[in-house]
């Protein structure tokens, strides 16, 4: 990956500043200059430590992860409550989480954000996900407003149809734009983590997008936001939470694999084995598709 270069290790929220775009020919990359769009969001979290305990190892679909951390429930996060104990993740990604709920609530007090499944205290795989499992990955709840559009939390996720709501029994609830977009945007401008996407189904993404236009958001960070949850494998189930994917820390590399898109916000270089990763997805997705075409014969 000739084209990369290491950022300062030192200064996270300046390593979005000064990150380089790949020089790869990928017409997906955006400009260069969207990158200086992180410090004029307002960032106002005070930067973690970049040198973390926790290690991501491998692939989020054939790692695991070491020293991780428990998610917590917060003033402003509730973990679900599950029989998995999936609450694990790097210190890293734990920390994004607790930042972006936090924010959301300094800009629009509410009910918590709820968290479902991160990665099991060792990794490895974690039932029914394919990937969560080298602390990377969590679900969140999407915010929610009832039909009164009062901000309401529910016990667990809700699948939203296409009109933006959905039910539990007699409780209806409806996608919460504002909420929702606030957090987009504390979870991409974070001054520590990195996030790689956020996987939602398309007509949840447009009512994103469409609010952070009706906001006057600047055009960067609508570009931002539009690239993180643009539709990847796995988007269109996402009807009732955000799934977020971070990057490999700089301090977990090269052991800890990203795979594409490396969007401008990416820091640092891809680990070596990301080229042989990316193979093996696709030798997996081909003999998958072989597996199906054969029972549909
Ligand atoms: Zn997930």
């Amino acid at each position: 990956m000739a084209g990369l270069r290491a950022v300062g290790t030192t200064l996270p929220i300046f390593g979005a500043l000064f990150a380089l775009v790949p020089a790869s020919p990928s017409s997906a990359q955006p400009a260069p200059e969207l990158i200086a769009v992180t410090p004029a969001v307002g960032l106002t979290a005070a930067p973690e430590p970049v040198e973390s305990p926790s290690r991501s190892i491998g692939s989020p679909d054939r790692g695991r992860v070491r020293d991780a951390v428990e998610l917590t429930s917060t003033a402003h996060l509730v973990v679900r409550e599950g029989p998995r104990g999936a609450r694990f993740g790097t210190a890293e990604l734990v920390g994004l989480l607790h930042r972006a709920a936090a924010r959301v609530a300094t800009e629009h007090p509410g009910p918590r954000l709820l968290a479902g499944d991160l990665s099991a205290e060792n990794g490895g795989r974690l039932r029914p996900h394919r990937s969560h499992r080298n602390g990377r990955d969590a679900d969140v709840s999407f915010y929610l407003v009832d039909e009164a559009g009062q901000p309401i939390e529910a016990p667990r996720f809700v699948n939203l149809r296409r009109n933006g709501c959905g039910r539990i029994g007699e409780q209806r609830y409806c996608f919460d734009a504002t909420r929702n977009w606030a957090l987009a945007v504390a979870l991409l401008a974070d001054p520590v983590a990195r996030v790689q996407y956020l996987l939602v189904t398309s007509y949840l993404r447009n009512r994103l997008l469409a609010e952070g236009e009706r906001q006057g958001a600047p055009a960067e960070l609508l570009e931002r936001v539009r690239l993180a949850t643009a539709n990847h494998a796995g988007s269109r189930s996402h009807r009732s939470h955000f799934h977020v994917r971070i990057y490999c820390a700089l301090d977990d590399r090269p052991e800890c694999v990203d795979e594409p898109p490396y969007h401008a916000w990416y820091e640092g270089t891809p680990s070596p084995g990301a080229a042989a990763a990316v193979q093996r997805r696709a030798r997996t997705n081909r003999a998958i598709r072989r597996r199906a075409a054969r029972r549909a014969r």
